[in-house]
């Protein structure tokens, strides 16, 4: 039998995924299951959807041959350039499909958590854009870490709403989200970040992003006379950047894909994302996923240098792909990966994300044949990053 990398009727990937929130919330999420392919899939939405990330967002984005990277490690690298998406990464081909679906089901207040901002200021963009209520849930001490994006979210219109609680991070924004979204089950939307939380978050984010594979298999037909490179390589916090750069290679096994985690200070050193290999099975967020947890199944606070990828579980779809082996997991460190970005400053003019950076540190580790193309997802720009880059090169 054929192997499926995709969602089953039920919500899942393998034994990974389905949908576990609390009672108040089944409506909800049900409502969302029973609407979002047959609104999303109508031509009407597919056209406003196709519009605005073309007229709004810049797409199609450009797959970048890079002559000077390629090389240096003598082999065949595109680059697929989501850092020029408009506010820097590919978070707005999501944040854009949710809004769109809001608008369709009547919904007229949108909620979201954010931790490092990134997510947050990528809804308050589309609540902006089309005149709703935004509010963001962010913890309190990721408001004192992220004040930049805070302005920018309060600029674009949102409300910024702190999570005082627990740690007062990432998942204590995502339990007072839930909160809201259990008190405003009629107007509320939720706008969720990456290819996580129940079903169908992940499918219906992994949709959204698969036009970056989608505009890759053109541009490579084009540029490479071929739809399919070798490998294909992306970094995972959530997994949204990945999932969608693999979507439309996920049944086609010649092209071998790569995902990239953050090492921290290392694998071993307790401050640490590294999912895939320190993760158990367990829930998070309403999804069956792999996640980082002590013996007693209390999530542990994750490390990485870059706060895109400082989430303790990967989306279901990634922990599919790690158990049955169709995707390559590989750490890297804090190091390799400021290394790795300030190589392709030096060498491209392109400075990345760190979130981004694990994923071309990948070059350093292993080695590619002359002939092989490599696509690598360059998920973000490094603007937001600059101050870290700073501290860390002294520059
Ligand atoms: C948020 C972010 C990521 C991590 O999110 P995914 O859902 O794993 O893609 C990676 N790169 C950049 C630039 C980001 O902003």
């Amino acid at each position: 039998m054929k192997a499926n990398y995709n969602v089953d009727k039920k919500g899942f990937y393998g034994q990974f995924g389905g949908a576990f929130v609390p009672e108040m919330l089944f409506p909800n999420v049900e409502e969302l299951q029973n609407s979002y392919l047959k609104i999303t899939q109508e031509s009407s939405f597919q056209e406003e959807f196709k519009s605005l990330l073309q007229q709004y967002v810049g797409r199609p984005t450009p797959l970048y041959f890079a002559k000077r990277l390629s090389e240096k490690h003598n082999t065949k690298i595109y680059l697929k350039r989501e850092d020029l998406c408009h506010t820097g990464a590919h978070k707005i081909n999501n944040t854009i499909g949710q809004i769109l679906l809001a608008k369709r089901l009547g919904k007229t207040r949108i909620i979201a958590e954010t931790g490092a901002g990134q997510h947050g200021v990528a809804t308050a963009t589309v609540c902006a854009l089309m005149g709703l209520q935004c509010i963001v849930f962010m913890g309190e001490i990721d408001m004192k870490r992220q004040a930049p994006n805070v302005a920018r979210m309060k600029m674009l219109g949102a409300e910024v709403r702190p999570a005082t609680s627990g740690s007062k991070t990432l998942k204590d924004a995502t339990n007072e989200a839930i909160r809201d979204w259990i008190n405003n089950p009629e107007d509320t939307f939720y706008i969720i970040g990456s290819v996580v939380g129940p079903h169908p978050y992940p499918d219906m984010v992994t949709r959204f992003q698969s036009v970056i594979s989608e505009e890759i298999k053109k541009q490579l037909l084009v540029q490479e006379g071929t739809e399919n490179p070798d490998y294909v390589i992306a970094c995972v916090g959530g997994g949204s950047n990945a999932a969608g750069a693999f979507y439309h290679y996920l049944d086609n096994e010649n092209v071998k894909l790569i995902a990239v985690e953050a090492a921290g200070k290392g694998i071993d050193s307790g401050e640490s994302a590294a999912t895939s290999v320190l993760g158990k099975i367990g829930i998070i967020h309403g999804s069956k996923t792999l996640l980082m947890q002590t013996e007693d199944g209390q999530i542990t606070e994750p490390y990485s240098i870059s706060a895109g990828l400082d989430y303790p579980g990967v989306g279901p779809i990634h922990a599919h792909l790690h158990d049955v082996k169709r995707a390559e997991f590989i750490a890297i460190t804090d190091d390799e990966a400021m290394q790795a970005g300030l190589q392709l400053s030096k060498t491209e003019g392109i400075i990345p994300a760190i979130e981004t950076a694990h994923a071309l540190s990948v070059l350093d580790k292993k080695k590619f044949q002359p002939n092989d193309i490599v696509v690598i997802n360059l998920s973000g720009r490094g603007d937001k990053d600059l101050n870290t880059y700073i501290d860390y090169f002294n520059l």
